[in-house]
């Protein structure tokens, strides 16, 4: 199965993914972890991107376009895949429609205040990639790995503003976008835990 995970930062796409892509055996393929990767490694891609992301700005649409174009003809991309935050703008949508034909778009709804809650709170593991509520962890680290966890520098409630004014006005008109083609499945995620709504996925995916 090719699919998209579409919705607002902190909606819950890449916990979603996870575990999809473990029930599936397809990979999820996150332009955000890719590129934070390319940060840390300090490659050219990564120099590109560092401004945007600390800012809360989408990274220009060529470097996330060429990222996905190279990732997707991987081998493990045979079987399907689950891009998990792409596209994000309408000409990213365009240009992937030239590439692949996506079986189905999963756009995960909430609104605003609980997005800001979420994205407030939210610590992620460097080194495993898990996420998590501040208000559930025991103590700083990561209950899987045992690494530290850190805040992300674009959670911080400044840039989380400015995330999403971004998502409202270059990513949300992908939902009428993939409607048109008949190919959006939406889930509500207000007031239902990750196994809820890892079932109502399933359901709108018929899996
Ligand atoms: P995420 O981890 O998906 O929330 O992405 C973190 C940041 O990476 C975003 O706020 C953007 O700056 C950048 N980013 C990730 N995916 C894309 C994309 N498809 N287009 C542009 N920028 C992206």
């Amino acid at each position: 199965m090719k699919l998209i995970f579409l919705g607002p930062p902190g909606a819950g796409k890449g916990t979603q993914a996870q575990k999809l892509m473990t029930e599936l055996n397809i990979p999820q393929i996150s332009t955000g972890d890719i590129l934070r990767k390319a940060i840390r490694e300090e490659t050219p891609t990564g120099l590109v991107a560092k401004g945007y992301i600390d800012r809360g700005e989408l990274v220009p649409d060529e470097v996330v376009i060429a990222i996905v174009r190279d990732r997707l003809q991987e081998k493990d991309c045979e079987n399907g895949y689950i891009l998990d935050g792409f596209p994000r703008t309408v000409p990213q949508a365009e240009v992937l429609d030239t590439i692949v034909s996506i079986d189905a778009v999963v756009d995960f709804e909430l609104p605003n205040e609980e997005i800001i809650n979420r994205l407030s709170g939210r610590r992620v593991c460097p080194k495993c990639n898990s996420t998590y509520h501040v208000s559930r962890l025991e103590s700083e680290d990561c209950p899987a790995c045992g690494e530290k966890v850190i805040q992300r520098k674009d959670d911080m409630p400044e840039t989380v503003l400015n995330r999403l004014q971004v998502y409202e006005k270059q990513t949300a008109p992908l939902i009428a976008y993939y409607k048109e083609k008949g190919a959006l499945r939406v889930v509500d995620c207000l007031g239902l835990t990750v196994e809820d709504v890892y079932a109502e996925v399933k359901k709108v995916l018929g899996i």
